[in-house]
Order: C-alpha cells, then sequence, then structure tokens
C-alpha cells in the first residue's frame, strides 16, 4: 500500500496572493502545490491597465498576472489544475477534495479564492447575462464598439472599466447612486476629464430591459426626486463591488459581516495551519499589492507551522496562542 503524500503546504487559488505565498513557499523548501481551477492570475488579468504595482508604471492585467505565474513555476511549483470542492480541516492534516472525486492532504492551507463581481439583482441583469450585460470591460468591451454603454458603479472598478470603454464606445454614461465617486482621485479626475464619459449622478438602475438585440435600455432612477425615466443603451457594465468566495471556509471560521474572514496579522484564522489571504480577508484596502504581502506572510507564517510541527513530530496542534481572545 502506497503512503498518503501529505503536503507541508497547499495553496487554493492562482491569483497575486496565491502566486506570491507559492514564491514565498518554494523558496522555503515547503513541499508545496497550488490547486487552481483555471488558468492561474486572477482577477487581475481581467484589468486593461494596472499603474499601482512598484516597479510597473504601466502594465497590462494580463501581462502582469503572467509575471507572477511565470516567476512562481520558475521554482518547479507543482499546479493541480482542478477546482476545490471542500476543505476539510483537520487536528494532523487538512484534506482538500477535488472535483475529480481525489483528495490531497497538507500540513497547512492557504486559503486564495478573491472574490466575484457583486450582481445589483434588479430584473433583467439575469436573464440579459452575456446578451448586453456584463461584469468586465476588457473581456466584452471589444462587442460595443462604436455603441452605448451605461457603467453602473462609482469605485476604483466602474471608473477603470469606463474609462476603458470610453476608448471603444460611442458614448458611456456613469450611473453612480450618490453625488461623488468612491473611486481614487486620479481616476475620478480621468473619468471627469473625458468627454466621452456622461456622469449620471444621484441615479441607480432599477430594470434592464432587452431590446431586439440585446440590451436595448436601463431603467434609472433619480434618488432625489424618485424620477424615473428609460435610457437607451447597447450594454450594461455592472461594477458595484464584490462579494468574497468563502464557500470553501470551514464553519467556526470567524468572518466579518459581510462575508470576508478576519484572521490575525499573520493571516492565520482560528484554525491551526489554516491561512486566509487576499481579497477574501477582512482588511481595510484590497489591491494587488496587498494581495502578493498577504501571500508572503502567509508563506512565511506556514513555514514556521510546518517546521514547529515537524519538529514535534507532526502531532496535532492547538489554536494559534490568544487568536481572536484579549490579545489580539
Ligand atoms: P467598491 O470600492 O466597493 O465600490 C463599489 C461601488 O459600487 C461604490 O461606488 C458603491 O457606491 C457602488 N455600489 C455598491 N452597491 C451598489 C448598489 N447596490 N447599487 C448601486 N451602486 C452600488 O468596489 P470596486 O470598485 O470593485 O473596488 C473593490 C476594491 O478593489 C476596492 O478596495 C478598490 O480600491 C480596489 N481596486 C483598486 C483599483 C486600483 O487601485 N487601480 C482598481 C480596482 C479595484 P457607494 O460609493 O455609494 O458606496
Amino acid at each position: 500500500m502506497t503512503e498518503k503524500r501529505i503536503h507541508d503546504l497547499l495553496i487554493i487559488g492562482g491569483g497575486p496572493g496565491g502566486l506570491s505565498a507559492a514564491i514565498y513557499a518554494m523558496r522555503a523548501a515547503l513541499d508545496t502545490a497550488l490547486i487552481e481551477k483555471g488558468v492561474p492570475g486572477g482577477q487581475v488579468t481581467m484589468s486593461d491597465e494596472v499603474e499601482n504595482y512598484p516597479g510597473f508604471k504601466h502594465i497590462g492585467g494580463a501581462e502582469l498576472s503572467m509575471k507572477f505565474a511565470e516567476h512562481a513555476q520558475s521554482y518547479d511549483l507543482e499546479i493541480i489544475t482542478q477546482e476545490v470542492t471542500d476543505l476539510v480541516p483537520g487536528l494532523e492534516y487538512h484534506t482538500i477534495r477535488l472535483a475529480n472525486g481525489e483528495e490531497c492532504h497538507a500540513l497547512s492551507v492557504i486559503l486564495a479564492t478573491g472574490g466575484s463581481p457583486r450582481k445589483l439583482g434588479i430584473p433583467g441583469e439575469d436573464d440579459n447575462y452575456g446578451k448586453g450585460v456584463s461584469y468586465c470591460g476588457v473581456c466584452d468591451g471589444f462587442f460595443f464598439k462604436g455603441k452605448t454603454v451605461v457603467v453602473i458603479g462609482g469605485g476604483d472598478t466602474a471608473a477603470e472599466e469606463a474609462l476603458y470603454l470610453a476608448k471603444l464606445a460611442k458614448k458611456v454614461y456613469l450611473v453612480h447612486r450618490r453625488d461623488e465617486l468612491r473611486a481614487s482621485m486620479i481616476l475620478q479626475q480621468r473619468v471627469k476629464n473625458d468627454c466621452n464619459i456622461e456622469i449620471l449622478w444621484n441615479t441607480v438602475a432599477t430594470e434592464i430591459k432587452a431590446g431586439s438585440d440585446g440590451v436595448g435600455a436601463v431603467v434609472l432612477k433619480d434618488t432625489k426626486s424618485a424620477e424615473t425615466r428609460e435610457l437607451p443603451t447597447d450594454g450594461a457594465f455592472i461594477f458595484i463591488g464584490f462579494v468574497p468566495n468563502n464557500q470553501l471556509v470551514p464553519a467556526g471560521t470567524k468572518m466579518n459581516a459581510d462575508g470576508f474572514v478576519v484572521t490575525n496579522e499573520k493571516c492565520e484564522t482560528n484554525t491551526p495551519g489554516l491561512y486566509i489571504i487576499g481579497d477574501l480577508r477582512d482588511k481595510y484596502a484590497r489591491q494587488i499589492v496587498l494581495s502578493a504581502a498577504d501571500g508572503c506572510m502567509a508563506a512565511l507564517a506556514a513555514a514556521h507551522y510546518v517546521e514547529t510541527r515537524k519538529a514535534a513530530g507532526i502531532e496535532a496542534c492547538e489554536a494559534p496562542a490568544g487568536l481572536f481572545g484579549t490579545e489580539n
């Protein structure tokens, strides 16, 4: 009978956080594998341009994520291309179940599954998805060349995507529910200076209507006057934040009210050997550089944890001292 393989570390998710964790783990000589259901890269692959990752004044999101992946793979990182269906914490080792029915085991696990676009939840949103409703300008913008599009949201993503779409579309309406954008000042200024973008302040979308060929109009409501009107458009791009992909987070792991996981500064959870990093972690800001930093921190902490476990003869371990108690 073959002996069960127990990795030192399994990383779930191949975005900037997961890949950064892999780089640090491989350099710490941990027996590591990264599990990713698609192509490594994460959400950043959807960004047209990244301008705030140190060392790169301008770089395409796909190019940056390719560089992360190449860097991690240069250490001969084992990549398992599978969807993870379950993460079962154990006292001796953690078990990860894969969609193909196989199981992997590890002393430590770093969960880096990020988040997904938040939906508006209005009539016509789901029905017209892929027919004019989109959550990714870089992926779908090309189909709206010379057309009119509505972008909904007021954060960094909505601003960046509106700017990207303004290069392709005939006209971009940016619909925001308040009279002030949430996006960073530099993006706000660019949006306001782009003559192809018209901002519709204090406005919410209440319905997306189909036309003869995909989306035909968005019903808008003025939040001050409560007046409604129909704005003809060929597309509706929705960027109103994202929801954490926390489906694999084991029961009993502390989360905040929005479903982001609460950790200490080492990205440790209250489950020994389980670390949460990147956009899934409760934190002040969500940035590529912060996901990469989380990956570094968690991998270093995991290396120390694994070393301690091995020195102790891989006995079951207790929860990190003081975590979520009065000391934290
Ligand atoms: P976000 O910062 O949470 O902004 C979401 C926007 O959508 C807000 O303007 C919000 O309005 C609006 N909104 C939320 N729910 C809504 C609803 N039901 N109806 C209408 N509008 C709604 O999300 P994000 O822009 O996706 O950014 C997520 C994180 O990634 C942020 O930390 C952001 O800084 C970061 N990010 C950074 C960059 C960059 O640095 N270049 C690029 C992309 C994202 P209110 O303002 O009224 O709340």
